[in-house]
């Protein structure tokens, strides 16, 4: 049975490095200005705050080399507490967007971020794709200190996970009828895949 959240409900994936987290703060801004009450809520962190509690990881990167039975279950607890929050700050005017992946790259496989079991929880009106050229990704990621990416810096890995990402995103919209959005990050410029997100979110409603 399909159904939704009061308010509206985006889940934004990308290969790690796409630009969603620089994204969203500009879709934020956007939101702010035209006084649309929002919320932008990373799944990493809710995961993060699980790790930490269960002393599994320190570090968001740590999260995706657990063994997988432990990412499944910071993953279900993130979904629950995610949507437990925005329930409790956004009413039918709000929109709820979530920072996550379609796919994760683990040691043990590609590994679905929105298998039914989130995205039943999460309840998305759209799954936005951010995209960019693999060599754009590959530069993001190196210029950025502040991740651990090493796992994924590699030309071939990045065309690899474009498609897949792609392919998962859609996978996860036909378990819940939501829509699949792509959305091209251009270099230097992230408020244009801001905008773009922005008109989506007025066509939605
Ligand atoms: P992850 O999935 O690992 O959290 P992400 O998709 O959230 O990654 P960001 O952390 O937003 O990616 O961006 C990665 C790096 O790329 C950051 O250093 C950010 O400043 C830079 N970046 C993001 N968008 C652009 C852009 N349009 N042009 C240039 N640099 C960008
Ligand atoms: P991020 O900062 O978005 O890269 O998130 C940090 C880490 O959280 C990722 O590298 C994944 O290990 C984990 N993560 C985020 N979203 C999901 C998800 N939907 N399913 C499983 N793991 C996730
Ligand atoms: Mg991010």
């Amino acid at each position: 049975m399909v159904s939704r959240n009061p308010f509206l409900t985006l889940i934004v994936t990308g290969v790690p490095g796409v630009g969603k987290t620089t994204v969203l703060r500009e879709v934020s801004k956007i939101l702010e200005e035209r006084k649309v009450k929002h919320l932008v809520l990373n799944f990493g962190d809710f995961m993060l705050i699980a790790g930490k509690r269960l002393g599994l990881v320190e570090h968001r990167d740590q999260i995706r080399h657990l063994p997988l039975r432990r990412q499944l279950e910071l993953q279900e607890e993130a979904a629950k507490a995610i949507v437990e929050e925005a329930s409790s700050k956004l009413d039918e005017s709000g929109v709820l967007l979530v920072d996550t992946h379609a796919i994760i790259r683990t040691s043990t496989g590609y590994w679905p971020g929105l298998p039914f079991g989130v995205v039943s929880v999460l309840k998305p009106d759209s799954i936005v794709v951010v995209e960019s050229k693999p060599e754009e990704i590959l530069a993001r990621q190196m210029r950025d200190k502040s991740r651990y990416r090493a796992d994924m810096s590699d030309i071939e890995i990045i065309k690899e996970l474009l498609e897949i990402a792609r392919s998962a995103a859609i996978a996860s919209a036909v378990l819940v009828a939501s829509s699949v959005y792509i959305v091209y990050n251009v270099e230097g410029d992230p408020s244009i895949a801001a905008r773009k997100i922005v008109e989506l979110i007025e066509k939605l409603r």
